[in-house]
């Protein structure tokens, strides 16, 4: 087998999903499909299906992407250190695929006091029926 992963997910991925979950690219706020989604379901990582946020943790941060105060389960999501573009911010990336996701800021409401501002493009959402 010498096919990479990379070249199975540029099959799957459209360019801006590939962009911003491959190379941590961001979306242009206000662009993405699940900006002002608001039916209940499941956001699942749009590499690996993995469940990683639901709609009822979703709010409106009015940021332009879309925000979660809480991940799904704790450990469905990993953050790490990222000081690229002069700022020092936490990354949110796929505990099961290393996607990149977003950020996570501490201004969120409460009780986590945090906001998971998220991509819409590393997401695919799943309604609560399926
Ligand atoms: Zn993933």
């Amino acid at each position: 087998m010498s096919s990479s992963g990379d070249r199975d997910l540029q099959g799957k991925l459209d360019d801006e999903q590939y962009r911003v979950t491959q190379e941590a690219g961001t979306e242009p706020a206000f662009t993405g499909k699940y900006v002002d989604h608001k039916e209940d379901g499941t956001y699942r990582c749009v590499c690996c299906d993995q469940e990683l946020f639901s709609s009822e943790h979703k709010y409106d941060s009015g940021s332009g992407w879309p925000s979660f105060w809480l991940p799904l389960a704790g450990d469905a999501v990993r953050t790490n250190t990222d000081s690229s573009h002069g700022m020092v911010r936490s990354e949110v990336v796929c505990k099961n695929c290393d996607a990149h996701l977003g950020h996570v800021f501490e201004d969120g409401p409460q009780p986590t006091g945090l906001r998971y501002c998220i991509n819409s493009a590393s997401l695919d959402f799943k309604d609560s029926d399926q």
